[in-house]
């Protein structure tokens, strides 16, 4: 089996970042999990399926035709149904969306063999919540990576900033707030570190730091 890094955290912990960077920096393939639930809430908002809708929620999960890609500038590309949607799945609407279709028992059953299947030689990163607890438990190496809630709400607004997407950060704030309390308190896959992760609080770090430590570990 293709080792495994697993990288798990709340929002705006900066793990998309480092995933991506340790990922480069390793060799090894990158899945971003949270964009495939990105995904499911955006198709299903794209096609006016209530998010709450159980069945049609998790069909369009089951059969998500999307293509994972980067421009000639390494810029990350994310097809679906032929469509380039990399800029609109990252919106609050969506990521709001993804945090409650994620809910759904049938839609997350949907997704373990997609996501397992992007372990591959000569290895993985996999960025997500239940990376560590449910998908990948034989996981090489298990970080959990957090921050305080206000760093978290502040890198989010120029994330959202730099792609040229509107935020506030005040509506921001309540907005991560109210997302990872539905994370964590759902009963299905709640945010949380797996037993035997290490956990770095990211708050006073850099995401060079953090990137280095992260790759100190995986080099034990
Ligand atoms: O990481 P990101 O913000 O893109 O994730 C969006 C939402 O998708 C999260 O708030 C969470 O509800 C859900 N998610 C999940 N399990 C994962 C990744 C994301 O439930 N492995």
């Amino acid at each position: 089996p293709a080792a495994v890094l697993t990288i798990d955290g709340p929002s705006g912990s900066g793990k998309g970042t480092v995933a991506r960077r340790v990922a480069d920096e390793l060799g090894w393939h990158l899945l971003d999990s949270g964009a495939l639930y990105r995904l499911v809430a955006y198709a299903a908002l794209s096609r006016s399926v209530p998010l709450d809708d159980e069945a049609r929620t998790a069909e369009i999960a089951r059969t998500l035709a999307v293509r994972f890609g980067a421009d000639a500038g390494g810029n990350e590309q994310i097809w679906l149904d032929g469509s380039e949607v990399s800029r609109e799945i990252r919106t609050e609407r969506a990521g709001d969306g993804a945090s409650r279709v994620a809910a759904i028992p049938a839609v997350r059953a949907a997704l373990v063999a997609r996501q397992r299947a992007f372990a591959q030689a000569p290895g993985l990163v996999a960025d997500g919540r239940d990376m560590g607890t449910v998908i990948f438990p034989e996981a090489t190496l298990k970080i959990y990576l957090t921050a305080s809630a206000e760093e978290r709400a502040r890198r989010r607004y120029n994330q959202l900033k730099d792609k040229g997407l509107g935020a506030n950060l005040a509506a921001l704030s309540q907005e991560i707030a109210e997302r990872d309390r539905r994370d964590a308190s759902r009963p299905i896959a709640p945010l949380r570190p797996a037993d035997d992760a290490q956990i770095i609080d990211s708050t006073s770090m850099s995401i060079d730091a953090v990137v280095a430590r992260v790759l100190e570990l995986a080099a034990e």
